[in-house]
């Protein structure tokens, strides 16, 4: 818009007669003064309608709080006694003198003025687009992006990386949790399954000689929501060619400070270099592999990172795990981890099963395990092996996992990589409770999307084109 400032460099023009354009924030109508506060992307100020304009007080006593508009109005210093220190604008105002309505707006659903937390939630994300005008909401989304920028910078300019997208539309593989399907209407009775990480993608593109890879990368997963989970969220995923567990575990502790130190100067990290705890004396010492190690548990501003290292290779599966038989063995994180170097041996001759370590690491902060990854096998026998181990036959792993082993048997370098769960860091920067406050449009608690109303029915030509008949 032509001529148009931001609202936070008002304060570079007082005396100025400028124009600015947002939502109409808190109105208070003071009978021959209306006030009211105009927000945009970038901050609020109050402006005022004074009564020796009367066209402009006039509409002033129309608009209501969400409408749009466009305003001109002069910078006026406020008086000494009316300054309010330490906020945006505390020391300007605006004097209206015209209004244009872009927009009207009708009552919003839900309260925009407050923290939202006393709004039950069903509303919010019915509301989405509205929930997220509140300043909670943008600072949090904000801040998501400022962080996703420092990443990208780091890798990137400082380390070498690429960011290369990998394909939504992929195959189904056993990864741990469910497949989330999408038919093909080119190839009837087929289908493609949505990626629960782009563990394999990654691997193949250190087989294509990129060295050094990373991808803000969407993850979908369809398991029961226990707790915290949303059936699509996000990884930063990375995948590193001829590096150690050493080289990826500093690199990733390296980029974690970087991030508090630059964009959360307020926090304090109670431990550097982060503590390693063995996945052993973590489940001796606190019960389980995710310690949340902090001195004081009530100190929003503290962050205790610790990696937990040592992972054994293999356990009995559950009836969750969708690889290897109940009562068989599976792995405990990735299928793709390489062993220990001094379990190696024992990994290829499948033996020793319950004592092989992997070269799995956890990043763990605040209680919270907010990232894993390990050293892979990039030897065709080493994975044949891991999968023989979990009772699938070579065959099968020939077959399914052909693109692989071909790779391993075509120079593919060691490797090895890590994933963060980008949303849970970014819960735990912002102080939040939970990932949906830091997602723009997370599902409900039941994998429901409430604003769009989705998962929804298919009409009976598109279910014919794709050739599926539902079960009553
Ligand atoms: N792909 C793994 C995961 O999603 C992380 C990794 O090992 O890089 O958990």
């Amino acid at each position: 818009m032509k001529n148009r400032i931001y609202i936070k460099d008002l304060k570079e023009n007082i005396g100025k007669e400028v124009i600015i354009a947002g939502w109409v924030d808190v109105r208070r109508d003071q009978g021959k003064m209306v006030f009211f506060d105009m927000r945009d992307m970038t901050g609020k100020v109050q402006a005022v309608a004074l009564p020796n304009k009367t066209e402009v007080i006039e509409k002033a006593k129309e608009i209501r709080p969400e409408w749009v508009l466009k305003i001109s109005g002069i910078v006026n210093k406020r008086p000494d006694k009316n300054i309010k220190e330490g906020v945006l604008n505390g020391e300007v105002e605006l004097e209206v003198t015209g209004i244009d309505v872009f927009n009207k707006a009708e009552t919003s659903p839900i309260d925009l003025t407050t923290e939202g937390y006393e709004i039950g939630e069903e509303h919010r994300l019915k509301y989405r687009y509205l929930d997220l005008r509140r300043t909670r909401m943008q600072k949090n989304i904000r801040n998501r992006n400022k962080v996703a920028k420092l990443i990208r910078d780091y890798l990137i300019e400082k380390e070498n990386f690429i960011e290369i997208e990998t394909p939504i539309l992929s195959k189904s593989t056993a990864e741990g949790a469910r497949d989330f399907i999408v038919p093909s209407r080119l190839d009837q009775g087929k289908f493609y399954a949505l990626p629960q990480a782009p563990q394999q993608y990654k691997q193949l593109l250190m087989a294509s000689g990129m060295e050094k890879y990373f991808q803000m990368a969407k993850c979908m997963r369809d398991e029961d929501l226990r707790g915290d989970r949303q059936p699509e969220f996000t990884q930063l995923d990375m995948e590193m060619s001829f590096v150690d567990r050493e080289d990826v575990m500093s690199l990733n502790e390296n980029l974690l400070i970087e991030i508090v130190q630059k964009l959360y100067p307020e926090k304090t990290i109670q431990e550097i270099p982060f503590p390693r705890i063995t996945y052993k004396d973590a489940m001796e010492k606190y019960g389980n592999d995710r310690p949340d190690l902090r001195k004081d548990k009530d100190d929003k501003n503290l962050l205790a990172f610790c990696w937990i290292i040592d992972f054994p290779f293999f356990e009995k599966t559950d009836k969750d795990n969708n690889v290897g038989a109940e009562g068989e063995w599976t792995f405990t994180h990735n299928p793709f981890s390489a062993a220990q170097p001094e379990y190696h041996e024992d990994l290829l001759n499948k033996k020793n099963i319950p004592n092989i370590l992997t070269n799995q690491y956890d990043i763990v902060l605040n209680g919270y395990e907010i990232g894993g990854g390990s050293i892979r096998n990039h030897q065709p026998e080493a994975l044949l092996a891991v999968y023989e181990i979990m009772g699938v036959k070579k065959e099968e792993v020939e077959k399914n996992l052909f693109y692989m082993l071909e790779a391993f048997r075509s120079g593919t370098p060691p490797h090895g990589g890590i994933a963060w769960g980008f949303d849970r860091l970014m819960m735990l920067l912002e102080n939040e409770p939970n990932i949906r406050e830091v997602m723009a449009f997370p599902k409900n608690g039941e994998g429901k999307d409430l604003m769009m109303n989705s998962p929804s029915e298919l009409g009976s030509k598109q279910l014919k084109e794709l050739g599926i008949k539902l079960e009553k």
